[in-house]
């Protein structure tokens, strides 16, 4: 076709790609040629290049539907940094600068039109838009048209009325949702017509998944995460604002730049901090769910959780914040009981019987992953409907051997037994002082020196038998017979068969091992070893050219770029323009800053002179 060489000469010039990721060149080709395309396609597999190519090759300007403004302001200065000329119309564009949009689009300078769909749908902008030259529509965060997803936004059904108004023009929707119910609610409710139908595989090979038992110290174990990441951005989610500010002030304390974000904080507040992550000004933020959608921050290095999910729709859509550039990230899941029981019981409490059922089924899948001895992305992508070929995933605590199972059934019967002969009206941490043989006020005032089980346990601590006890209420064999305030703890009629010895009962006991290596495909035998200390500088300077230019500093360049660029460290527009990300607007506006400091270094280290 007439594009092919241009299509690859811009992806090379303008947005500094080698190459397409997979899908990309079929949906580009696609919205070049005029066809309705509609892609599921997860966080970070690389979807605005597929309409942003187009945009930019096609004559008129093509109008992206986004739905927050939040998102759509780093849209456009991505855009802009990657000198596509693109602008966004909404409730908080300024009349000069909505006289600047009107005459660029009758100009047909334009590249790119953000809009949020209720401008988009008023009747008059729906008029004035059918008056200038457009390429095509691009429907972005497209799930957000269902009921059925995470974030259903009326203003989104209203939609429909671009493929009437506009027949002529193409849709281009867009969508990182795993589920096949929403996917499926898409593409009828927007009025695709035979649209191309891309579904990528929900696979994330470049996060690492790794679950352990929360301590009784969750700051101390989330710490040790973060401090495998020095200087690098990461997100932490806590269930409750409470625990949010706990965490955040623990984490404070152990000197980390850290900020709380929750729903009960002032809109400023949550904006800044917002603000402050994005730009790099803090390193970390502790959040309840109400922190993500609003954020496009492609160098997350990790997301950790500090309580068990509600299920593994928001799990996966939290992990998928962490690492969009493609470079490795982290995602480690501490779990304990007092969540599940809080789950179990929003659930059962739910008032229709198909909704309740739903949530108790989702919660056995949350439940289940955290508690299997299996590959945990085989399990991630099986409840997408996915298969992971291959044996295992290399990629996850189980498969890396940083999990050990072993045989706890003595320990198990052990703990059931103190359950039983304490009547059930115990909990986790008394049980375990049972077990262990402590002396404490509380045993003796109950008399639970004089149990059999007393002291049975002194092989193992007390935070073993703590983690014990989860993952038998996680598995039903001990259930929770007092509130979620004071749980306590009472064995099930399901672990008869165990404490009769007819069952056997394994346990997972995990380890951080060090630092999760970075993939190995950058020390490709023709590239010279990365330089850290080169690595920092650039870092420095992104950051200070961001400050400077109002943008936050991965839209300078992707923490992919700047380890590239440690490591070709090029000193010549030519060599410069190898570096992954790096096109000709970026290597004019930037080049001379980053080479100048090459140079320097290179000077300074002969000997590392490519
Ligand atoms: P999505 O919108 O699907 O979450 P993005 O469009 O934000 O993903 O892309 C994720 C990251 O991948 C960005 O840092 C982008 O620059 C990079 N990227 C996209 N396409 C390519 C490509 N063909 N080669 C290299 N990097 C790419
Ligand atoms: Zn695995």
């Amino acid at each position: 076709m007439e594009f092919a060489s241009e299509m690859e000469r811009t992806l090379a010039e303008v947005f500094g790609f080698h190459s397409f990721r997979l899908h990309q060149r079929e949906l580009v080709e696609a919205v070049l040629s005029g066809r309705d395309v509609f892609a599921v396609m997860p966080t970070g597999g690389g979807k605005s290049l597929c309409y942003q190519l187009p945009a930019r090759l096609l004559p008129g300007a093509a109008v992206v539907v986004s739905p927050l403004i939040a998102l759509m302001k780093d849209q456009v200065d991505n855009a802009r940094a990657t000198g596509l000329d693109a602008r966004a119309f909404n409730s908080v564009s300024s009349p000069a600068e909505r006289a600047e949009i009107r005459r660029a689009l009758s100009l047909e300078r334009l590249d790119l039109l953000y809009v949020s769909p209720e401008r988009l749908l008023r009747p008059d902008f729906l008029e004035e838009l059918a008056g200038y030259r457009l390429s095509f529509f691009a429907i972005d965060e497209a799930h957000c048209v269902s009921e059925w997803g995470h974030d259903f936004r009326p203003d989104y059904l209203g939609l429909s009325v671009l493929a009437e108004r506009f027949p002529d023009k193409s849709l281009a929707a867009f969508t990182a949702t795993a589920t096949r119910r929403v996917a499926e609610d898409i593409g009828a409710r927007l009025g695709l017509r035979s649209p191309l139908t891309i579904r990528a595989s929900f696979n994330r090979p470049n996060l690492h998944y790794q679950v352990r038992p929360r301590s009784k110290n969750p700051e101390k174990q989330i710490m040790e995460i973060i401090e495998l990441y020095p200087g690098e951005s990461g997100l932490v989610y806590r269930a409750t604002r409470k625990k949010v500010e706990e965490t955040a002030a623990g984490l404070a304390r152990r000197g980390l730049s850290v900020r709380p974000y929750h729903a009960g904080m002032g809109d400023e507040d949550r904006r800044a901090a917002q603000d402050d992550f994005q730009r790099d000004r803090c390193q970390v933020i502790v959040a309840t769910v109400a922190f993500g959608m609003g954020i496009d921050k492609s160098n997350v290095r990790f997301v950790i959780h500090g309580d068990l999910p509600k299920n593994l729709e928001s799990y996966y859509q939290e992990t998928g914040r962490a690492g969009r550039d493609g470079e490795p990230a982290h995602c480690a899941l501490f779990y304990g009981p007092q969540e599940m029981v809080l789950w179990r019981r929003f659930a059962e409490e739910l008032a229709e019987d198909q909704l309740r059922r739903a949530a108790l089924e989702q919660l056995r899948h949350m439940i289940d992953f955290v508690q299997r001895d299996g590959c945990r992305r085989r399990a991630l992508l099986a409840y997408f409907g996915e298969k992971l070929p291959g044996k295992d995933c290399g990629g996850c605590d189980v498969c890396r051997g940083e999990v050990e199972r072993f045989e706890a059934t003595v320990p198990a019967q052990m703990a059931l037994s103190a359950m039983v002969r304490t009547g059930g009206r115990f909990g986790a941490g008394h049980l375990a002082d049972i077990l262990v043989g402590a002396d404490s006020a509380k045993i003796r005032d109950h008399g639970h020196h004089q149990l059999p089980t007393y002291g049975v346990g002194r092989a193992y601590d007390r935070q073993f038998w703590r983690d014990l006890m989860a993952a038998l209420l996680a598995r039903g064999l001990a259930w929770n017979s007092g509130d979620e305030r004071y749980p306590t703890l009472a064995a099930a009629p399901r672990a008869r068969p165990l404490l009769r010895g007819e069952e056997k009962f394994y346990v997972l006991r995990t380890a951080v091992k060090e630092r999760v290596r970075r993939r190995q495909e950058e020390a490709a035998p023709d590239r010279p070893p990365l330089s850290e200390e080169l690595l920092a500088a650039f870092k420095a300077l992104r950051r200070s050219l961001a400050e400077a230019a109002g943008v936050p500093p991965y839209v300078v360049f992707s923490d992919r770029s700047l380890r590239e660029m440690a490591q070709i460290k090029p000193e010549s527009p030519d060599q410069f323009l190898r570096v992954t990300g790096v096109g000709l607007h970026k290597l004019e506006k930037f080049g001379q800053a980053f080479m100048a400091l090459v140079s320097a270094h290179l000077e300074a280290h002969p000997d590392q002179r490519p």
